[in-house]
């Protein structure tokens, strides 16, 4: 679409400037008719990227179009080239004619500069066809026209180079960045020592689910769940011990919420907190029960529990009902939480 439009602009510069000349070379209908292959070809590419606008056209029909277009350029650099020599005296076209060179290929080698196989078949052509005029022109001095083709393609290689490294220290600059956004993310969003989602993440995920149950009225349920005397653990074995038992807590919990939508939080300290969304009462004492049986079943080390030497948790479970803000929800599970505390530990209560 870009070349299309490229060339119909300098085809309408050109027509201005044959008509702006004092005694034009020619006509503007022979003018039309020496740019009619550029303007027609440049009018189809027009037409089909318009109608096929979002459709993506093959490489190799974008190539097989470029060199249509250029093989309609360079038809025109000839023709002019001989019409001028029979108009004018001396090297008045030749004049006018490297300068359309120049200005296509600068155009052409900016346009495709990223793909050097196909901006080199592209320019190439344009260059020879300057060449070789200048030539015929000149025969006398060959040095000329074969020093500026060496050059331009040295500035072309040499450019590509340059744009290369460019090119590769922005997208090593772009993926380092990437890269540390999601660091800072991970960082911001994750428990450092659990590897799972911290309680930032479970309050911004929170307020969102409760939007989507008081839009949709889909049940949405919350486990607190805090881990029975672990300051003892803490106390016996050590702190280490203490937060390698959170990370497998962590483990179990991030196993058992295995629902695209389930988070599994660190609400703080040796509490944690699952969120479940579509999930009623029913469905969130289940999940309860599967974390207290799990637990029992892997049997992590409490020497010091008053519940037998393994660690058990206790856990408030309750549904979001309408009305309910974050923090009533919370206080709620808190609530139920201490009553699985005070009567006995190692159990849910729901509500
Ligand atoms: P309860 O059965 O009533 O819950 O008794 P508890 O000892 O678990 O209750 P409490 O809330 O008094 O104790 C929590 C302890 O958790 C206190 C603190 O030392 C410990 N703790 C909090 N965060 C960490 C942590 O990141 N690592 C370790 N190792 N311990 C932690
Ligand atoms: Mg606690
Ligand atoms: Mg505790």
């Amino acid at each position: 679409m870009s070349a299309a439009l490229i060339s119909l602009f300098l085809a309408t510069v050109f027509l201005v400037n044959m008509l702006m000349q004092p005694s034009p070379m020619l006509s503007i209908r022979e003018t039309s008719v020496l740019l009619s292959p550029v303007v027609v070809v440049a009018l189809i590419g027009t037409a089909v990227s318009w109608i096929f606008k979002g459709i993506e056209i093959s490489n190799r029909g974008l190539n097989i179009y470029l060199f249509m277009l250029e093989a309609a350029w360079i038809f025109v650099i000839w023709q002019l080239f001989y019409t001028g020599g029979e108009m004018y005296a001396g090297h008045a076209s030749l004049t006018g004619v490297e300068a359309l060179v120049d200005v296509l290929v600068l155009t052409f080698a900016i346009a495709l500069f990223p793909d050097r196989r196909v901006m080199f078949m592209a320019v190439l052509p344009l260059m020879l066809s300057s060449f070789f005029i200048r030539f015929i022109e000149i025969p006398a001095n060959p040095l000329f026209p074969v020093t500026k083709l060496f050059c331009i393609l040295a500035i072309l290689v040499t450019g590509q180079k340059v744009l290369y490294s460019w090119f590769k220290k922005a997208i090593v600059r772009d993926v380092e960045k990437q890269y540390l956004l999601k660091q800072f993310r991970r960082m911001a969003l994750v428990d450092g020592l659990t590897n799972i989602s911290n309680r930032r993440h479970f309050d911004e995920i929170l307020s969102q689910e409760i939007r989507a149950s008081e839009r949709n009225n889909h049940p949405l349920s919350l486990i607190l769940i805090d881990i029975d005397y672990f300051k003892r653990l803490n106390d016996s074995s050590g702190h280490q011990v203490g937060d390698e038992c959170l990370v497998e807590v962590a483990k179990v919990l991030a196993v058992i919420c295995h629902r695209p939508r389930d988070l599994a939080a660190r609400y703080g300290g040796e509490e944690f907190v699952l969120l479940l969304p579509d999930t009623g009462l029913s469905g969130g004492c289940q999940i309860a029960k599967k974390v207290r049986d799990k637990l029992a079943g892997i049997k992590l080390d409490h020497p010091d529990s008053e519940l037998g030497h393994y660690i058990t948790v206790s856990q408030g479970v309750c549904q979001w009902r309408e009305g309910m803000s974050a923090d009533d929800f919370i206080s709620k599970a808190d609530t139920l939480l201490y009553r699985a505390k005070s009567t006995g530990r190692d159990r849910y209560v729901e509500g």
